[in-house]
């Protein structure tokens, strides 16, 4: 393995401090607390961590203060940060941008598993909610509106939605489909990723697939059933029959 590779890798392990990043994630859904940067020119998310070895100066990453060699750009501001829709909500509670040309949103804020007792050890959901950085549910509309601007204002090219897990048997995938379809309307060749658990009825991924959305990640964590129970208990305790299905 060549070094960079392997400094890409531990740096997002370890983070990095004192990093200004105007675009960060300080909670949501799955791992978060992040800032966005290139790493070489590449996008990345990195823990903001003020116990790393890692810094950064004059554009350099460094460890222990030595140069590794690799070149740190903060992702700028977006545009679209600064509109809101005509009932007032800004459009950074209804989507936001990862890495320098993605834009990515939590269409239901909430999710079904988020009791003490169930949730992911990994993920705040519902903290950016708390803290009021989000609104509970997007609408098609608003997520339409909001990824037209992103693109004319900023250029993303690309597209993720995911989504808290319902009490349906969709999972969470039903209001996810209306969503890629609203934004596939106004913009029909941006590429739309999505990602829910495995909905009961499986005909949803065939209704996904027809409003526009190209990729899916079903997110299962570890084939460990062990593992699956200790770091999620709530979802862990779907059999991973499901997720072969
Ligand atoms: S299933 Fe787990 S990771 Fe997904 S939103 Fe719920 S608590 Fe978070």
């Amino acid at each position: 393995m060549t070094a960079q590779p392997s400094t890409r890798v531990d740096v997002a392990i370890q983070g990095i401090r004192l990093l200004d990043a105007p675009v960060s994630r300080r909670s949501g859904a799955g791992p978060s607390d992040d800032g966005h940067v290139l790493l070489n020119g590449v996008g990345a998310a990195i823990p903001l961590n003020p116990r790393s070895p890692y810094s950064v100066r004059g554009g350099r990453l460094l460890l222990d203060g030595a140069d590794t060699g690799m070149g740190v750009e903060a992702v700028a501001r977006p545009r679209f940060y600064d509109l809101q829709t005509a009932d007032g909500t800004s459009y950074e509670k209804i989507a936001r941008l990862h890495s320098s040309h993605v834009l990515a949103t939590t269409v239901v804020q909430t999710c079904v598993r988020y009791e003490e007792s169930e949730r992911c050890r990994f993920c705040a959901i519902e903290e950016s909610l708390a803290a009021g950085s989000t609104i509970a549910v997007k609408s098609p509309a608003q997520i339409a509106e909001v990824a037209k601007a992103a693109a004319e204002l900023d250029g993303i090219t690309q597209m993720v939605m995911t989504t808290g897990t319902s009490n349906g048997r969709d999972r969470g995938a039903v209001h996810l489909a209306r969503c890629v379809r609203a934004v596939r309307e106004v913009l029909p060749d941006l590429p739309i990723q999505v990602q829910c658990e495995p909905p009961g009825d499986l005909s949803v991924i065939g209704d996904l697939y027809d409003a526009g959305a190209r990729s899916i990640g079903i997110h299962v964590e570890s084939l460990d059933d062990d593992a699956r129970l200790r770091w999620m208990p709530g979802k862990g305790s779907v059999p991973l029959a499901e997720y072969r299905a």
